[in-house]
């Protein structure tokens, strides 16, 4: 599974670009299909997957381990490392694990009422 984005649709923020994953750039909710016509190729873009790094107890610095998968340790600092990508802020994540997670949800959660 590859992660990407629609630019043919609407983020659930409101934003342009909807992310879905899947095998094939194929955008499941309007059906644009850039693998199977080229003169739609832009309207799809491949993602990195860029995990959660939740917030820890101290302001500015991340708990250290993917949101998705506590067991695995993120590489100091921000960034990139061995191909692991990882970021603090919510609105940049595009690991679909990571945004189904309760740290993820509660970040989100806490970024709109302090709005
Ligand atoms: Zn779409
Ligand atoms: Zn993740």
């Amino acid at each position: 599974m590859k992660a990407y984005r629609c630019y043919n649709c609407v983020g659930d923020n409101g934003t342009p670009g909807k992310d879905f994953e899947g095998d094939a750039p194929k955008c499941p909710a309007c059906g644009v299909d850039a693998a199977g016509n080229p003169r739609l190729a832009g309207m799809i873009v491949a993602l990195e997957v860029i995990h959660f790094d939740a917030p820890s107890p101290v302001r500015g610095v991340g708990v250290g381990f993917r949101a998705c998968d506590p067991k695995k340790r993120l590489p100091d600092g921000d960034g990139m490392d061995k191909g692991t990508r990882f970021t603090g802020h919510p609105a940049a994540v595009t690991c679909p694990r990571c945004k189904a997670s309760e740290a993820y949800l509660k970040a989100t959660a806490d970024d709109t009422s302090a709005e």
